[in-house]
């Protein structure tokens, strides 16, 4: 009998509030589907928690996420929130879960469902089943390096930051980025600056050591000015990505909007023992809360991550994309992807019955 894994459900606020529990509805039939044995647990993080106890990360949520095998989250923060200190923001409630646990691979998918090509910026044969995955190191690099500050100099202020890897830092996310490739198309490019930055040089080294205990993996490297003018060109050469923080956040964003909406992207975020946080992209989009018009595709998506990273399920991860497909290949669409495709009858619907609808798609697979 498999152990049953623990699930830390954490909705946080705003649209977090609508489109977790249609996912969580999702996750709990496809792991009787495929017979995951799951117990969940809820918490607050965020604004909510803020509201409830004075802190965004209360000791009791922290201590469930360190017990959970996977933690699933909506989105944290609103206007009722902005004015507070850095400190206390409902975004420090993330950033602590995300130290915390030590997550430091972050993995976001480019992935754009054929029917949904028309909303790209790019031609629709350019983005047509785009399969890209990039792997960011997320807890270190620049955001993180020391020294850092602003300091006066000859009566004259300067800000420095520090770029600073380790070899095991960037040993540890190249594997993470090598296994990946492995199991997907078998190619991983690998995006540094090393004919400028020294730190990088030492990058490019290191993945290229690794690549050694990966013969069977196609690895090749790019300039990241490169990476971003081939992500807009010709989208479709890449298989996995893998680079630092910086230039990370940058391309993800980039290669998220070759897929149209923010509505539709997931993302996972592994620590080393395969423990991982995930949430949709989007935040808490406080100008449509409360309305059931928020798309729960991202969330739904990022629980299909979760089965494959974390539960050691990939048929039921597989089962929820191809029902994700399914749903968009009838027509349904929430308002943020509705723009009309010629070949399909477009059918708006709220987020409730977009959940209904992957609910009834699930059952219908083969
Ligand atoms: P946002 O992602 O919340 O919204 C941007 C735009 O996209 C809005 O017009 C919104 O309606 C739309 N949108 C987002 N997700 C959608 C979905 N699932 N379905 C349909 N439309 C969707 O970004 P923002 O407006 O810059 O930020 C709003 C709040 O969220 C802020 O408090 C911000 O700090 C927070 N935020 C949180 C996270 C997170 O929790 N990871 C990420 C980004 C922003």
């Amino acid at each position: 009998m498999t152990e049953t894994k623990e699930i830390l459900v954490l909705p946080g606020d705003g649209i977090g509030t609508e489109v977790v529990p249609v996912a969580r509805e999702v996750m709990e039939s496809v792991a009787r589907r495929y017979d995951v044995p799951l117990r969940f647990t809820e918490g607050l993080v965020g604004g909510i928690a803020i509201d409830q106890t004075g802190n965004p990360l209360p000791g009791e949520t922290l201590a469930k996420a360190v017990e959970a095998r996977a933690v699933l989250l909506g989105a944290v923060g609103g206007p009722k929130w902005d004015d507070l200190p850095t400190l206390q923001r409902p975004e420090r409630g993330l950033l602590g879960l995300r130290s915390e646990l030590a997550l430091f691979a972050n993995l976001r998918p480019a992935l754009l469902f054929a029917p949904l090509a028309a909303a790209s910026s790019l031609k629709p044969e350019l983005v047509a089943d785009l399969d890209i995955l990039i792997v960011r190191e997320l807890t270190g690099g620049i955001y993180f390096g020391e020294p850092r500050g602003i300091e006066t100099v000859d009566n004259e202020r300067r800000g420095f930051n520090t770029y600073v890897y380790s070899e095991h830092e960037i040993d540890r996310i190249a594997r993470v980025a090598f296994d990946l490739a492995r199991k997907r198309g078998g190619r991983l490019c690998s995006v540094d600056k090393a004919n400028v930055l020294e730190v990088t040089q030492l990058w490019r080294e290191v993945v290229t050591r690794v690549g050694g205990d990966y013969p069977d993996v196609a690895l090749s490297h790019m300039y990241v000015d490169n990476a971003g003018m081939q992500l807009v060109r010709e989208p479709k050469q890449f298989d996995v990505m893998v680079t630092g923080n910086m230039f990370g956040d940058i391309l993800s964003d980039v290669a998220a909007m070759l897929t149209g909406s923010l509505g539709m992207l997931p993302s996972a975020s592994l620590a080393a023992d395969g423990k991982g946080l995930y949430e949709p992209v989007h935040g808490s989009a406080p100008d449509i809360a409360g309305q059931d018009k928020a798309n729960p595709l991202a969330t739904i998506l990022s629980v299909a991550m979760m089965f494959r990273y974390s539960l050691d399920a990939p048929a039921a991860a597989d089962a929820i994309e191809a029902a994700v497909n399914a749903v968009l290949d009838a027509g349904y669409r929430t308002g943020d992807i509705a723009r009309a495709s010629a070949d399909v009858e477009v059918r708006l619907v709220g987020t409730r019955e977009m959940g209904d609808q992957v609910h009834k798609a699930l059952e219908e697979l083969p």
